[in-house]
């Protein structure tokens, strides 16, 4: 059997930084959800993206509970979000007995339609919140989402998790809307094992989610809570990961990139196949390259044949309307989600591969057309 091909396996530096921050966490004692590589992580992960304030959290599904708490969304308030995504961006808003409607995308982006936005507004104008996604590393088509939101006055969150790096317009995709979370699992771009970050230029709010974070714990002596908390913080040592990975993320990108210009060079001629699109106004970071099929070849035949060759691929995002647990909830839409969820093969983008490598996922795709 040939050496397996991952999706996107985690990628530690050659310098060896990871661990480097793990030896100081060691030496100094912090094995806590605290310390100086907390610190130094949100600091450092903010600067990088831009963002004024940052808290470093136990995952990025975490961070979205957390802002979403920090919008004021409980029980019953309807939130807007996207529906095409991992159900990590729809389950905090269960937690919080929220009332979640879906919102279809567009072709032009993979991500929220601004269309279908407007009609949900227009449908729910009571909506406490909207959740955007940026999908493997493409960005949203932010302005018109951003001038809807002013308009109607609702905050944005934006799911980052899959982009940071990415720019829309020259600016960072996270630092748009009032809130932004990435995440840091074993899968993303860069990984801490598990992880994740929210950002936002409220200080206030920040500090709010650091003590939500820390169950809560009242500035008392003794152990007195006037809220309901959470065990959500980011061990010192994983942050330590964290600080590591941020100094390689940039040639990440770049590595991501080149999978992706390499997949187009190879396969975009092939009937019926078209990349994920790339926008003039946005540079994204390729989490992953992904691929739609008109043709003859399913994206099954792909998956199943490359499985065969010990190669991980895998199906689009099933859309959340489609759910079975959120059968019960609104969709706004025109089914572009399902569409590109019945037609997509996320390829292996894993920045560990080699020309070969790549050449060798290439041709076993190609042979699918002969
Ligand atoms: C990975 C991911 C999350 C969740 O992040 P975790 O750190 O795994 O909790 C949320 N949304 C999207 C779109 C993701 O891909």
């Amino acid at each position: 059997m040939s050496e397996k091909i991952w999706l996107s396996s985690p990628h530690m530096s050659d310098e060896g930084y990871e661990m480097e921050y793990i030896q100081e966490a060691f030496a100094s004692n912090w094995i806590a959800p605290l310390g100086a590589n907390v610190d130094g992580f949100e600091r450092e992960l903010a600067a990088k993206v831009g963002a004024k304030h940052a808290v470093a959290l136990s995952s990025g599904t975490a961070a979205i509970h957390m802002a979403l708490k920090a919008v004021g969304v409980g029980k019953g308030d309807i939130v807007f979000c996207q529906d095409l995504t991992f159900a990590a961006t729809v389950n905090p808003v269960i937690y919080q007995n929220a009332t979640p409607v879906f919102i279809d995308s567009d072709l032009q982006t993979w991500n929220m339609d601004p269309a279908a936005l407007e009609a949900a507004f227009k449908k729910y104008p009571e909506v406490k919140a909207v959740i955007v996604v940026h999908l493997y590393g493409l960005s949203a088509d932010l302005d018109p989402i951003l001038a809807l939101c002013k308009k109607y006055n609702v905050p944005l969150i934006e799911d980052a998790a899959e982009s940071l790096g990415t720019t829309y317009k020259g600016k960072h995709t996270g630092t748009f809307g009032d809130y932004g979370i990435f995440s840091c699992n074993g899968t993303k771009i860069i990984t801490t094992s598990g992880g994740g970050m929210l950002v936002s230029n409220n200080e206030e709010r920040i500090q709010k989610v650091r003590f939500w974070a820390t169950q809560a714990r009242d500035r008392a002596r003794h152990y007195q809570h006037s809220e309901i908390g959470y065990n959500y913080r980011m061990s010192n040592v994983l942050a330590g990961i964290g600080r590591g990975q941020l100094k390689v993320l940039d040639e990440r990108i770049e590595k991501k990139r080149y999978i992706y210009e390499f997949y187009k060079r190879e396969l975009s001629n092939l009937d019926g196949v078209e990349m994920m699109p790339i926008n003039e106004w946005n540079e994204p970071n390729c989490w992953l390259s992904c691929i739609t099929l008109s043709g003859k070849v399913r994206p099954l035949d792909i998956i199943e044949l490359l499985e065969k060759e010990n190669i991980e691929s895998r199906p689009i995002w099933k859309p959340m309307h489609m759910q079975p647990v959120f059968a019960d909830y609104d969709f706004i839409g025109e089914g572009v989600s399902e569409q590109i969820y019945a037609n997509g093969v996320c390829l292996p983008s894993d920045t560990k591969m080699t020309d070969e490598d790549l050449h060798r996922v290439c041709a076993v795709i190609k042979g699918l057309w002969n």
